[in-house]
This record gives C-alpha cells, sequence and structure tokens, in this order.
C-alpha cells in the first residue's frame, strides 16, 4: 500500500424519513437558505413541497436557485454565487443528484471570493473557505454526497475538469431510497454504470498489496451485478433501490483509495466527450471503460484475470490467464448491454469527426492515469475502439 491520510467529515442520514433531520441540521447555521434543484425532478415527486414545509417551519429566508443542468454549467454556478452574496446565505442545501451537488459545492466554494467561479474550476484560484453545504441525494451515482469533489462544465470552451477541495465536502447528506424511487430506467442504469466505473478506477491503481481494498471493491461490484438486473424490473422496490444508494456512496466515498491512487483515465476520456458531445457521463463510461481495459489488459495481466474469475465468474479451467482477463471484459461489456447501457458512440451519432477534438481535450493537461499512462496516441486508439 501507499502511506494515506483520511479525512471524511461527511455526516451521512440514510434510510426512509431522514429528512426529518433537516430540522436539526439547518438552525445551527443560520437563517438565510439557498436550495439548489435541477430540471423539476423534485417538484413531480413532492420533495419540494415536502423540504419546503420544513423550511417555514423554521421560518429560514428561503432563496432558490433552478435548473441545474445534467453536466452543470459554470454559468449557473455563477448565478448561485450572485444570489449567496447578495443576500447573505448562510447554508445551501442541495436537492438533487451529482450535478446539483457538484454545482452547489462551487457555489459554496464561490461565493467567498471575488474572482470567477471557473478560476476555481482550473486551478487559477485557491480557495480559503466556504459556505457550509448540506445535501438531500435524488439518484445514486457519482458519491458527491460524500466526498470532495465537483465536475464543471464550460461549453464555451468545451472544457469539462472534476475540481475538489476538502472545504466543500457537505456537512451533512439525506439519503433516503424512497426519493430515488422515479428515477427513470435510463437514468438508475447510467448511475449503477458510474458506481461500478468509480470501483473500477480505484482497483486498477499505482499500488501493490493491497488486499483489503481489493476485497471491498470485488464486493461492492459483485452488489451491483446482482441487483441491477432486478432494479431495472422493479423501479419502486426499496430493498433494492437502498443496496444502490449505499453502494454509490461506498463507491467514491474515499474508503476505496486507502493506500492506493486510482487510475481515472477514464473518467478523464469521458469528461472530454460529454463537454463536447453533452451525453449522460454513465452513459459515455459504458462505452469507454471496456475498451480501455482492452487497451490495457496486458499492464497486469492477472489482475484483470483475478477480477474475471471471482467477479463475473469466469471459470479459469484450461485457459491461459489473458484468456480468462479477456473474458471478464467482455462479461463486463455484455452486462451493461443487457441492463440498457449503451456500447458505442454510435449509439449517440458520434462519429470520428472531432476524434483529434477529442483526444485534444483529454490531454490538455498532459498525460494522464496511474495505472497506465496514456499519450494522445492512446487515446486515439480507446477512442476509436469505441467509435
Ligand atoms: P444528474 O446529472 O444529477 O441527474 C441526471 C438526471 O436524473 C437529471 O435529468 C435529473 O432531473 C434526473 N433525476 C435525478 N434524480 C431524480 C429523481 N429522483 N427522479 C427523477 N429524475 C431524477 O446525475 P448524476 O449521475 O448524479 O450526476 C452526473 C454528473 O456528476 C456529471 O456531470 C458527472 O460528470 C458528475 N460526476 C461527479 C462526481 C463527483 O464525485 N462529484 C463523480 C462522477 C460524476 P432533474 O434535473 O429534473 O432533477
Ligand atoms: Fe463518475
Amino acid at each position: 500500500m501507499n502511506s494515506f491520510s483520511f479525512y471524511n467529515p461527511v455526516r451521512l442520514h440514510f434510510g426512509k424519513g431522514q429528512i426529518s433531520q433537516l430540522e436539526t441540521e439547518l438552525p445551527q447555521y443560520g437563517q438565510n437558505i439557498l436550495v439548489v434543484y435541477g430540471g423539476g425532478s423534485i417538484k413531480k415527486n413532492g420533495l419540494y413541497d415536502e423540504v419546503m414545509a420544513i423550511l417555514k417551519n423554521l421560518k429560514m429566508n428561503v432563496f432558490e436557485l433552478s435548473g441545474v443542468e445534467p453536466n452543470p454549467r459554470v454559468e449557473t454556478a455563477r448565478k448561485g454565487i450572485e444570489i449567496c452574496k447578495k443576500e447573505s446565505i448562510d447554508i445551501v442545501l442541495a436537492v438533487g443528484g451529482g450535478s446539483v451537488i457538484d454545482c452547489s459545492k462551487l457555489i459554496v466554494a464561490g461565493a467567498k471570493i471575488d474572482e470567477d467561479a471557473w478560476d476555481i474550476v482550473i486551478h487559477k484560484t485557491a480557495i480559503v473557505d466556504a459556505l457550509p453545504l448540506g445535501t438531500i441525494l435524488t439518484i445514486s451515482a457519482t458519491g458527491s454526497e460524500m466526498n470532495a469533489g465537483s465536475v464543471i462544465t464550460n461549453f464555451e470552451t468545451k472544457e469539462k475538469y472534476g475540481w475538489g477541495n476538502p472545504l466543500v465536502m457537505p456537512k451533512f447528506s439525506i439519503l433516503d431510497p424512497t426519493y430515488t424511487f422515479t428515477v427513470p430506467k435510463n437514468h438508475t442504469v447510467y448511475g449503477m454504470v458510474d458506481i461500478m466505473s468509480h470501483v473500477f478506477e480505484q482497483y486498477f491503481h499505482d499500488a501493490t498489496n493491497t488486499p483489503i481494498t481489493d476485497e471491498m471493491c470485488e464486493g461492492v461490484l459483485r452488489t451491483v451485478i446482482n441487483t441491477a438486473p432486478k432494479l431495472i424490473e422493479d423501479l419502486n422496490n426499496y430493498k433494492l433501490r437502498e443496496t444502490i444508494l449505499l453502494a454509490g456512496t461506498i463507491g467514491l466515498n474515499g474508503f476505496l483509495s486507502m493506500g492506493s491512487r486510482g487510475d481515472w483515465a477514464t473518467h478523464n476520456i469521458e469528461h472530454s466527450v460529454s463537454a463536447v458531445y453533452d451525453i449522460p457521463h454513465g452513459g459515455g463510461l459504458a462505452i469507454l471503460f471496456p475498451n480501455w481495459m482492452r487497451y490495457n489488459v496486458a499492464v497486469n495481466p492477472e489482475r484483470f484475470a483475478g477480477l474475471a474469475t471471482r467477479v463475473f465468474n469466469v471459470n479459469p479451467n484450461g485457459k491461459s490467464t489473458e484468456e480468462i482477463a479477456n473474458e471478464g471484459i467482455n462479461r463486463l461489456s455484455e452486462f451493461w448491454k443487457s441492463i440498457g447501457a449503451p456500447s458505442r458512440l454510435a449509439d449517440y451519432n458520434i462519429d470520428d469527426s472531432e476524434l483529434e477534438t477529442l483526444v485534444e481535450k483529454s490531454m490538455i493537461n498532459g498525460p494522464f492515469g496511474r495505472f497506465k499512462v496514456l499519450q494522445a496516441e492512446d487515446v486515439r486508439e480507446i477512442l476509436k475502439m469505441s467509435l
């Protein structure tokens, strides 16, 4: 293992009815609250009304920022920052998915500086403080509810970057599986692909001797694989939603990266694809990850073969390590297809016309990836395999 320091102060309130925790969480931060949400799913499923009733009882001064886009844009965060400054907001409450939470993280940081919010994303401005942030998660996918990361898009420049700082970790996050019942099948699938991809990014890492986190990763993967086919046929099933909701949080709250640093190359390439084509993050990952694996299987075939036998039930008898490894990757690809995820860029009508733009955007900060460092020619090849 690598040496590591671990810090995660997010208080999780998990389970049905945990929204009542707002009554004790919120008053400690002040009266002026900015509620941030997306395109309207919380109004359709009643969560908006439930939150507003609690805020009214608490006699809070409520301000709202709605319309946060999937793949949240820096312009939207700027609007939130303006409200925070003008109205002396004391706490921001994000009610939604990873996009709403990521946007809110930039808002709480941007509210404390004079410089433009994009400067935070591109690391031009260091943040020294942030407003407190609370979240109510409505879709299982990113782990943003319990981590320091945020991914923001600038469609003007066709750039999408992750940034992060412990200062923007939520003070608390409320995870009630019933709020995820209304997530449609396609986004439920994208979320599960994202969760599995986070685990893969961390499983293929830069360290040796990581038996604890290896077992934890494989356990999360097996659980999602066992749950996913049942959940897509039974979207209102509490137990299945609950399982996936916790998987999403464990998938990216730092536990799986103790003692190693993950690869993260596939996420980097996907961010370029969704910055140019605005596709769902999980959809992009479903296309790219099996090809990243095929391209890099020779780096450490034993690791891929272990994954194949322990997670994808590949029978190793009479097969070479390489054959076992490749069968595992094919099973992953088949599994994602079987639950309805896309498998080719062509599924989003993406051809090779912007291939060089995608390579260039991916390489903007130089070679990347820790399991295998990728150069421009490697990224080009993985993208070509994904067409
Ligand atoms: P999302 O973009 O937040 O939401 C996707 C869609 O699901 C939206 O259209 C949203 O509609 C809808 N939705 C959410 N909850 C719903 C519910 N309960 N019922 C019905 N519809 C619902 O999805 P996400 O996958 O959580 O976030 C994706 C973003 O996070 C991407 O930008 C990705 O790059 C980023 N990301 C961040 C991290 C991190 O650690 N911070 C990690 C991986 C990815 P409404 O807008 O109407 O609510
Ligand atoms: Fe992700």
